[in-house]
């Protein structure tokens, strides 16, 4: 059984399409990227399996049950947001703990989960310091530290690289495959970039104007593009 599965998603803002009949389905621990140009619906998708948006018709389901209306937290989905969105006046230790603490889990285990996402990430030295003190690389590291200590089922990453220098993306390009091999949880990461999405995926989603155009692995996309606009976004270099 799929870990997701999108039906005949539709999605409008205001009269205007923004997703258009979107059917897609995600295996269990697989890495799905979702890439396409600015403006083509990815952190709509994203922000509708997460739970922030409902879609105007068609249906979510996660681990075969449909989870439209239920609430973001229920659904065992953590979202990394292009901005990080970090507390500002919370430590590093305190922002990753903070869902924890919601869901009203014991100290020692926030503790233990905390240390553990921490040491995964680099970051055991940053606990006691604010974001503001804090480089960029580091920021989206203490991101995705507050994600996976909630040891969610599917996680979202929208454009997590976009805000950092060349040199960041590319380690943490590696540092994302390098994560996903270790936790295996099944993801879907939304990018503009081509070479992000031809480098981390299992299977590449080419969205395009609201509408998916192909489904395929790095290697189908590239060398057999089923339209002219993935033959031209993703085969020419940049
Ligand atoms: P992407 O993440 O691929 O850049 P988005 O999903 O953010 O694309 O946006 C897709 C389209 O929907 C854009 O035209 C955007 O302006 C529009 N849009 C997104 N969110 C809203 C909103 N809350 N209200 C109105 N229009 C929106
Ligand atoms: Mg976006």
């Amino acid at each position: 059984m799929p870990a997701v599965v999108l039906k005949s998603l539709e999605m409008a803002f205001g009269g205007q399409a923004v997703l258009k009949n979107v059917d897609l389905e995600i295996g269990d621990r697989e890495f799905v990227v979702v890439v396409g140009p600015s403006g083509c619906g990815k952190s709509t998708l994203l922000r509708i399996l997460a739970g922030l948006e409902a879609p105007a018709s068609g249906d979510v389901l996660i681990d075969g049950q449909s989870v439209l209306g239920v609430a973001p937290a229920k659904r065992g989905v953590a979202m990394v947001f292009q901005s990080y969105a970090l507390y500002p006046h919370l430590s590093v230790f305190e922002n990753m703990a903070f869902a924890l603490k919601v869901a009203g889990k014991a100290p020692d285990e926030i503790r233990a989960a905390v240390e553990r996402a921490a040491r995964l990430l680099g970051i055991e030295a940053l606990m006691d310091r604010k974001p503001k003190a804090l480089s960029g690389g580091q920021r989206q590291r203490v991101a995705i530290g507050r994600a996976i200590v909630r040891k969610p089922s599917l996680f979202l990453l929208d454009e997590p690289l976009s805000n950092l220098d060349a040199g960041l993306r590319v380690h943490m390009r590696h540092e994302f495959a390098r994560l996903h091999r270790e936790l295996k949880t099944t993801t879907v990461y939304v990018t503009h970039d081509q070479v992000e999405a031809m480098t981390l995926a299992d299977k590449i989603v080419v969205l395009n104007e609201g509408r998916i155009e192909q489904v395929g692995s790095p290697l189908e996309v590239y060398h057999a593009p089923k339209t002219l606009f993935v033959a031209s976004f993703l085969g020419s270099p940049r």
